[in-house]
């Protein structure tokens, strides 16, 4: 949740992810697909990266990802490419989600690795940090809306009366 946080910091839809091996976090990331003109800088696909890095190896057997937000396809792809051994998210994703909500990825017997997941873990509290960042944002843009609004007054006024001078 405190990388998710740098995300939203970033201007970003706040996701979080730290990869586990053994006890010990090998690797983190947070969302940052705008800021990073990356499409796939999602979370889990930096964590993944990280830790392929830092282990010097693009299979993370045994390894356990954490998420604040329940993956999508990108994400749940890589994470069965990785072999990561388990997934743990907070909220669920009813629109993108792709371990349980809208797609069920880690349960599909063509796939060539088995991920375990679970989902619900602080979900409130993920659920809540990305509502008050959207809440947030739709109170920027209303606040801009109505600035652009109160700027455009002025002029709007004297178009309508051009014979003015
Ligand atoms: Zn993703």
């Amino acid at each position: 949740m405190q990388l998710a946080q740098r995300a939203a910091q970033l201007g970003e839809v706040p996701v979080g992810a730290v990869l586990v091996l053994n006890g010990e976090v090998i690797g983190e990331g947070w969302n940052q697909p705008i800021s990073g003109h990356d499409p796939t800088a999602h979370a889990e696909i930096m964590a993944l990266r990280a830790a392929a890095q830092h282990i010097q190896n693009y299979r993370l057997v045994d390894s356990t990802l954490y998420i604040t937000i329940e993956p999508c396809t990108m994400c749940a792809g890589a994470i069965i490419h990785a072999r990561v051994a388990r997934v743990v998210f907070g909220a669920t994703e009813p629109k993108a989600g792709a371990a349980l909500s809208n797609g069920q990825l880690f349960d599909q017997l063509w796939m060539n690795h088995r991920v375990r997941y679970d989902g619900g873990v602080l979900e409130e509290e993920c659920r809540e940090q990305i509502s008050a960042f959207f809440r947030q944002r739709r109170a920027q843009h209303k606040a801009l809306k109505k600035q652009r609004r109160e700027q455009a007054l002025p002029e709007s006024v004297t178009q309508e009366q051009p014979g003015l001078k």
